[in-house]
């Protein structure tokens, strides 16, 4: 068999949807499946939406996913130019082709592609005129996904429009002809137009590539299809909420696809290894922000230290932290003890943010709380001369003198707990708060306890 050749060809439109990123996704996953190529070719014909920052959009959303292609914009290849914008000779070219068929005609200024068949006049009531129509034999095409899906294109189309652009179905058979695509993996909305395309494959002589329309993807809730502005639409969304690149293409594949037992979370390896047409569902995938959040956090859970703070260390940044000042072992110390706690990247920042600034707000409603019960003063008084005396804040001696103090003083352990986390993070919640203090270490935790009871 010859080598597999796959194609994305997004349309830019300046954001980068998540039907599109599945689509790209899909032929990825194919083209690494078999071995082939994965191409990315840019149908930029309508010259008002198509800006350099429409393009920027995609390609950055594409990096961030991590959908390398193999041809196409930045990297080249021997089919370019990879944008239709400008390979307007090579669609000159097919036209001739065509044209020296007989197979084009003009009319109203447009060109027409002529459908083989018994041509029959019909009177349209509505438009008041004469249609010709043409009895067609109909096109079966075996989709990869659907099966065999049959339609019968009745009326000559539009090839080239009267101000000389192209339309779509011709430029985009054309360029799967001319860069030997062998598979057209696209979205289920596409399905309308195919039979079109199968006439242009067949009226140029060129071999019909193998289709497979994959299935709409719809809306958290109700009937519709996702669109732009449903929330969890767009995948530079995901980027600016720090998302993991890899929970999201992960949860992307399952969009229309499932291996059959049921497995969710998968090394992109082993997605790559059992990848293939029949796992393609044909029933409309949903959007689920659940479970794509569930694997997020999974993803964070199992990341090494070392590459959570390389996620860490831009949102420590962009939140002004002066990441140059902070020691790498104490950034996987805190991290360590967050790691199982956060669910999101984009809570990170808040749940995390005390260890790395002495400076920080005082959670209302917590302040409220620690005045409920003992006064907040009698306990840190109690409590000062152990933070004092000790010079390393171990976990186990931080709890053994505690202990001690609290019995003194006819009181459980954790009475004290409520405060010294205010006083030391501005929190009413955190990690486990004795190693936390363990880490803080007494530069922290002293000083703040002392200014704490100062305020109080
Ligand atoms: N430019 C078309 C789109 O964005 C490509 C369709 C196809 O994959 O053939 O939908």
């Amino acid at each position: 068999m010859s080598e597999v050749r796959v194609r994305f060809a997004p349309s830019p439109t300046g954001f980068f949807h998540i039907g599109s990123a599945r689509t790209a996704l899909f032929n990825w996953l194919y083209a690494k499946h078999t071995g082939g190529k994965f191409v990315l070719r840019i149908e930029d014909t309508d010259k008002e939406r198509n800006t350099e920052e429409a393009l920027k959009v995609l390609i950055d959303g594409m990096r961030w996913l991590g959908l390398d292609w193999d041809e196409g914009p930045e990297v080249g290849g021997d089919y370019g130019p990879y944008f239709q914008s400008e390979r307007q000779s090579i669609y000159d070219d097919y036209l001739l082709i065509l044209k020296d068929k007989g197979r084009v005609y003009k009319k109203d200024g447009a060109l027409w592609f002529r459908l083989e068949g018994e041509r029959y006049t019909e009177y349209d009531e509505f438009h008041k005129a004469e249609v010709e129509k043409v009895k067609n034999a109909p096109v079966i095409i075996e989709d990869a996904v659907r099966g065999r899906v049959e339609r019968t294109e009745e009326r000559d189309f539009v090839i080239v429009r009267s101000n000389g652009e192209p339309v779509f179905h011709f430029v985009n058979v054309v360029d799967d002809i001319a860069m030997g695509i062998t598979h057209v993996i696209r979205g289920e909305d596409h399905l309308s137009n195919t039979s079109k395309h199968v006439e242009l494959f067949k009226a140029l002589d060129a071999k019909v590539p193998v289709f497979g329309h994959i299935p709409l993807i719809l809306k958290q809730t109700g009937p519709g299809k996702m669109s732009k502005r449903d929330k969890g639409a767009l995948i530079e969304e995901y980027e600016q909420r720090s998302f993991m690149p890899d929970a999201v293409r992960n949860y992307i594949c399952l969009l229309g696809w499932n291996p059959k037992d049921d497995q969710e979370k998968m090394p992109i390896e082993t997605i790559i290894e059992r990848f293939d047409f029949d796992g393609v569902n044909k029933g409309n995938a949903r959007f689920d922000e659940t479970k794509l959040s569930a694997l997020n956090a999974e993803y964070i859970r199992e990341l090494a230290i070392s590459d959570l703070a390389q996620y860490a260390l831009p949102i420590l940044e962009s939140n002004g932290i002066d990441i140059a000042s902070i020691e790498q072992p104490y950034l996987l110390k805190v991290l360590e003890l967050c790691q199982t706690k956060i669910k999101a990247l984009e809570t990170l920042f808040g749940y995390i943010h005390y260890f790395f600034q002495d400076t920080y707000e005082f959670d209302a409603k917590g302040m409220q709380r620690i005045h409920k019960g003992v006064d907040p003063k009698v306990l840190l008084n109690e409590i000062m001369p152990i933070f004092e005396s000790m010079e390393v804040y171990s976990k186990d001696e931080l709890e053994a003198k505690l202990t001690t103090i609290a019995e003194a003083n006819e009181r459980k352990l954790f009475a004290y707990f409520p405060v010294i986390r205010m006083a030391t993070s501005g929190l009413s919640g955190g990690p486990d708060l004795l190693p936390m203090l363990s880490v803080m270490g007494k530069v922290r935790v002293l000083p703040r306890l002392q200014s704490f009871l100062e305020k109080l």
